[in-house]
């Protein structure tokens, strides 16, 4: 089979296309073939050996896949040749033709939605849906200020929080990526390019503040976001590049917190508790994976260039 392979940690240009072995499932496993690998900026961190998690070289990168399933191995149960399926992590890597992965690690795809819109959905909507209802503990009556609306994860916050009740603002920073925040459920957008964004977004709330701030470039916002908190107010850091210094003060009046975020924490009770409730979303309509590019399985340096590119619409995936 085709598969990126990684030999050494570096820029976009170690991802290498290379023929590769199939694997074989053994006990407990699934072979899925995939027909699209999502494709995540932890990856890009994880590829240049800055990520926390460090891989044993050489490896194939992703954990977001979606596909059929091939072949199952010995004891799997819930899981058959033919199924419809994404994948939320994978034993093998998920950018590649086919990818080997735990049954656990294999959930089924509603109908409606296709195998590229698959590729989006684990760490996207995992992330979404872990800080609005396990970390924010997110209301109907609050305001979300999703900070980065217009990318993989953005985008999934925007419509789960929509559909959960709440008074949704989102922020991008070209004008394709607003209307698509707007799209796909913000009742407000604004333009963090733009100088005094966030009076604008102060003055929307009757200068009240938001209670949650879903934070994707904290080293670039969070000094600024304990000044648009309401009382209680919450800031999930989901994503920073970097240092920042903030005014403890301005979280004490105001009895607000900062909460550090990690997918990669999540409990079993908490990753079935995403899984069923991201199904549901998707079955139902309130859940619409938004596909921004595609390309190649070989042209994944380029996709690893293209997702640090400012403009976000939506998932960069790789057809496999
Ligand atoms: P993505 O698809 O590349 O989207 C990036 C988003 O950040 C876009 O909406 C982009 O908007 C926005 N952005 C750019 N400049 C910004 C600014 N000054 N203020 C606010 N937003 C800005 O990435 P993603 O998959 O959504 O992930 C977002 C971040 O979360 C990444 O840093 C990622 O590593 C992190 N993350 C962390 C976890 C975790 O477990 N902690 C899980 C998933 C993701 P424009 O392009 O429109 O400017």
């Amino acid at each position: 089979m085709k598969a990126i392979r990684v030999h050494e940690f570096g820029g976009p240009e170690v991802l290498k296309l290379e023929e590769v072995p199939t694997p074989k499932p053994s006990s407990g496993q699934v072979l899925v073939r995939i027909h699209a690998a999502g494709v995540n900026p932890y990856e890009t961190y994880m590829r240049a050996g800055t990520y926390a998690l460090k891989p044993p070289l050489p490896y194939t990168p992703g954990s977001d896949g979606a596909g059929v399933v091939q072949a199952v191995g010995e004891g799997v149960k819930n899981v058959q040749p033919n199924d419809r399926v994404y994948t939320g992590r994978t034993l093998s890597g998920s950018y590649a033709e086919y990818a080997l992965a735990l049954e656990e690690q294999i959930h089924p795809l509603p109908a409606k939605i296709d195998f590229k819109q698959g590729a989006g959905i684990w760490v996207p909507y995992g992330t979404a849906y872990h800080a609005l209802h396990h970390s924010a503990k997110a209301h109907a009556s609050e305001t979300v200020l999703v900070h980065g609306a217009s990318g993989g994860v953005g985008i999934a916050a925007v419509q789960i929080a929509r559909a959960m009740g709440l008074t949704v603002f989102g922020t991008a920073g070209t004008p394709k990526g607003l209307e698509i925040a707007k799209r796909e459920g913000a009742h407000q957008v604004f333009d963090h390019r733009k100088s005094g964004y966030q009076e604008q977004i102060l003055h929307a709330t009757g200068d009240r503040g938001v209670d949650i701030i879903l934070e994707m470039l904290a080293n670039v916002n969070l000094a600024h976001d304990t000044m648009l908190l309401a009382r209680n107010g919450r800031v999930i850091v989901i994503g920073s590049r970097g240092e920042v210094t903030i005014n403890a003060r301005e979280l004490m009046g105001r009895r607000a917190s900062i909460r550090g975020f990690t997918l990669w924490g999540i409990t079993p009770e908490e990753e079935a508790d995403i899984h069923a409730g991201i199904f549901a979303g998707l079955e139902n309509g309130t859940l619409r994976p938004v596909v921004g590019k595609e390309l190649p399985l070989a042209e994944a340096s380029r996709a690893h260039k293209d997702i640090f590119e400012p403009g976000s619409a939506g998932k960069i995936v790789l057809i496999c």
